[in-house]
């Protein structure tokens, strides 16, 4: 047989070895977390390609993540050369059926410029349905029907399908069949397939045209998926169609492909490797079952276990062992490495969110001053909502970071939103705030609406504001202009009070009276859970503001955010610091992990907890998180973190026990942060780790008053705007709370101009000018 070059088999293991070179019709790879599964599966493709074995072309490789999907192709071209590589298809399931339907929705009855339609657009659909059957009076909501036709998709079934078994005397069931049955309607007419019908429909075009389902199975004669345990049953259906043998009536009459002994086309190859440790997408239909019955789906298909890993030390890993292995229902499965045992884990209480972002950024600068690369550290956490104490302590100490997957805070959709909201009450003037704002929550206001709108104030010289409170001139329909009105109402009034009321109390009457926080509430789709978890997360901020500023109208806050804001862009050629949340972070790998929020409520999530299989699932994100983790691991939480707007007593969570205690080294555990006072520093005394679960924060007083001095005050209560104060090296600053110190130097220009100052006490630390509360001395 064929043998890649030594290069492409260098430094394997004999079990990866063995499935790079294996040859049969189907592979499973088992192997627990940084065992090499996902470079083994491109030291394949590279080995086919390399050996002739395979064309680019016929080579099919799904990733989860288009990222990872880049990162693929990119090592599959430096090992065998860029242009051999070019042709494949590496990518998503939903890329490749995209790909796929473009192709060949023509034949049925789609155009190859159908829309996709985004969770969103489903969703206003499905409201349109329910209000036109008038089915909300039945209980129908949104997101309920949105799950329920959601996983309909996911399990490969249609409308008819769902109507054959379903119970027409049950009002819920013949309910839902119809909207069902409208909503299926509604966008074939609109040439439309929603996030689900990506994988579904493509699944539908193979089993109902064998022809073209020929063209793609003569096509990719290797089949590989990284992440197997996180597949669905329709994606597993659309591997299974791929790799059916073509019978011989659908062989294509111009094949110069061997054919079998009955003129028919044996199956593609398929490999696919997998964790069901690392199973965390059970709540989109991801189905571990697809790995654990591969062996009966798959027949003769070859089983290789990897068990060395290359990624982490050995402490790192015998902290994710002992935390996975309380898992039932699991292979056992320990993974060792020759790495050695390393540093130990980290482990860190804060007094509060802000404390422990403190003390992230604080440890990612000694990281960076030790040598290590920004782009080798990575941070994760639970919730999207507490990337923002993370990015305001970052963003001050001048901390290059991005957020992946998701945008960075005050850029989220939902917080534009919110905050202009409070634009246009602060300045009535700017039609930008008012436009965007017009029509969210959606209150029928349309593009014609608001063209009319802006032709009266055009014509008349006045604000679109008073355009608005103008609209029953304009001869609408009475529904809008009632709307119209009605929302300029509730500008005004809020505006009346623009200039004294607390900036909080104007946020939350907004919110409410405008019905924006209740249309997110009321829908239980989850990134409306998280749109609303952020919009909360605002409303905390206003608070904090108001705390630290008793006097700080809403105009003072507008410019401190936007302050923040403009500030986000900082960039160094060293690379940045990567923020993403533990499902985000699947399949990566870094020098150091800094895991936060370890708390009760947030790991397992307060939704999870209640759930069957929930705190195992949560279970295995942990274990994906440390597990990401070259050598250094920092383990922190909070011992109150605000939330909802309100500051709230946590505690640790239940997996920080799992993880045996001569592992981790407590910087500062919940022990010492609950008996010590609030005026010591940060203690740097590691003491031996005397963490108890039972016991822990049960009496714990609120967060510590911090103890500042009348300068400090003042310059906390005003907005954090140096204006142009210059520093250079050997000024001596002085910092509210780091107290005093020497600048040692001065990077970057104007509002970005970085100071790195010699605290007497805290350290050193990287400041924005701008915005840092200091004074020069
Ligand atoms: P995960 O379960 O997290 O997806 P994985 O099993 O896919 O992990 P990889 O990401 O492929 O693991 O590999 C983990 C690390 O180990 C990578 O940095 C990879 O380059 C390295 N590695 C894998 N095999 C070897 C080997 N034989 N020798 C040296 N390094 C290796
Ligand atoms: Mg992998």
């Amino acid at each position: 047989t064929l043998v890649p070059d030594d290069r492409l088999l260098e430094g394997l293991n004999p079990q990866q070895r063995e499935a790079v070179l294996y040859r049969g019709q189907s592979l499973l790879i088992v192997a627990g977390a940084g065992s090499g599964k996902t470079s083994v599966l491109t030291r394949r493709i590279a080995g086919l390609l390399q050996t002739r074995e395979a064309w680019p072309s016929q080579v099919l490789a799904i990733t989860f993540t288009n990222k990872a999907a880049a990162e693929m192709r990119e090592r599959v071209g430096a090992l065998i050369g860029r242009e051999e590589a070019e042709g494949m298809w590496i990518s998503t399931f939903h890329s490749a059926c995209v790909r796929i339907l473009r192709r060949e929705a023509e034949n049925f009855g789609f155009t190859k410029s159908f829309t996709i339609y985004d969770s969103a657009d489903s969703r206003a659909l499905i409201k349109r349905i329910i209000k036109e059957l008038d089915a909300d009076t039945l209980g129908f909501t949104v997101s309920g029907v949105a799950g329920k036709i959601s996983k309909a998709k996911n399990e490969l079934s249609d409308v008819e399908s769902y109507a054959r078994g379903a119970n027409f005397n049950d009002p819920n069931e013949a309910g839902f069949v119809e909207i069902f049955r409208r909503y299926t309607e509604s966008l074939a007419r609109a040439n439309a397939f929603d996030f689900d019908d990506l994988i579904a429909q493509t699944v539908y075009l193979f089993r109902a045209f064998p022809a073209v389902a020929a063209l793609y199975q003569r096509r990719f004669r290797h089949i590989l998926v990284d992440e197997y345990q996180d597949t669905n049953h329709a994606q597993y259906a659309l591997i299974r169609e791929l790799t059916r043998g073509i019978a011989p009536e659908h062989v294509p009459a111009d094949t110069r492909m061997a054919t079998s002994a009955d003129g028919g086309i044996p199956g593609a190859s398929l490999t696919v490797v997998g964790d069901s440790d690392q199973s965390i997408y059970a709540f989109r239909g991801a189905d571990i079952r697809n790995i654990v019955e591969f062996e009966r789906d798959f027949p003769n298909s070859r089983v290789i276990l990897l068990e060395q890993n290359y990624r982490s030390t050995q402490n790192i890993l015998d902290a994710a062992n002992a935390v996975i292995s309380n898992n039932f229902d699991r292979k056992d499965k320990k993974l060792f490495t020759t790495i050695g045992s390393g540093d130990k884990i980290i482990g860190f209480t804060g007094y509060s969110g802000h404390d422990e972002a403190q003390f992230v950024a604080d440890e990612i600068q000694k990281l960076h001053d030790e040598g290590v690369a920004y782009k080798d550290i990575a941070v994760f956490y639970r919730t999207n909502a507490q990337t923002r104490a993370l990015e305001e302590i970052f963003i001050r100490s001048a901390l290059p970071y991005r957020v992946l997957g998701g945008t960075k805070f005050y850029e989220r959709a939902e917080i534009k939103d919110a905050m202009a909201y409070l634009i246009t009450v602060a300045n009535p003037f700017d039609p930008l705030a008012l436009r965007r704002v017009m029509n969210v929550p959606k209150r029928g206001i349309g593009p014609a609406t608001e063209a009319a709108l802006q032709s009266y104030a055009d014509a008349n010289q006045v604000t679109l504001r008073d355009a608005m409170r103008d609209a029953s001139l304009l001869g609408l329909g009475p529904k809008v202009t009632g709307a119209i009105t009605g929302l300029a109402q509730i500008l005004d009034e809020v505006s009346a009070t623009a200039g004294t009321a607390k900036v909080s109390d104007i946020l939350v009457t907004l919110l409410q009276r405008t019905g924006f926080i209740e249309a997110l509430r009321a829908s239980r789709d989850p990134q409306d859970e998280a749109r609303a978890e952020n919009v909360e997360e605002l409303v905390s901020v206003t608070k904090e503001f108001q705390r630290n500023n008793p006097e700080g109208t809403l105009l003072d806050f507008l410019t401190e955010v936007s302050l923040v804001a403009a500030a986000d862009d900082l960039d160094d050629s060293s690379g940045t610091v990567s923020l993403m949340t533990l499902h985000t972070a699947k399949g990566l790998e870094y020098e150091a992990v800094f895991l936060t929020g370890v708390e009760e409520g947030l790991l397992p999530h307060q939704m999870s907890a209640s759930e069957v299989g929930g705190p195992a699932e949560e279970r295995r994100l942990f274990y994906v998180g440390i597990t990401r983790a070259r050598r250094r691991l920092f383990l922190s939480l909070a011992m109150t973190r605000a939330q909802f707007g309100e500051v709230n007593v946590a505690m640790p969570s239940r997996y920080l026990q799992e993880i045996p205690a001569d592992l981790i080294e407590w910087k500062q555990s919940p022990g010492d942060a609950t008996s010590r006072g609030g005026t010591q520093p940060r203690a740097l005394n590691a003491r031996r780790p005397q963490f108890s679960y039972a016991s822990s924060f049960s009496e714990l007083p609120a967060a510590p008053p911090r103890v500042k001095t009348e300068w400090a005050n003042r310059v906390t209560n005003t907005v954090r705007d140096n204006g142009d104060l210059t520093l250079a090296a050997g000024d001596r600053i002085r910092h509210v709370d780091f107290g005093d110190g020497r600048v040692t130097a001065v990077t970057g220009a104007g509002p970005k101009s970085v100071a790195e100052v010699q605290f007497d006490t805290a350290g050193r630390k990287r400041l924005l000018i701008k915005i840092a509360p200091i004074e020069k001395l």
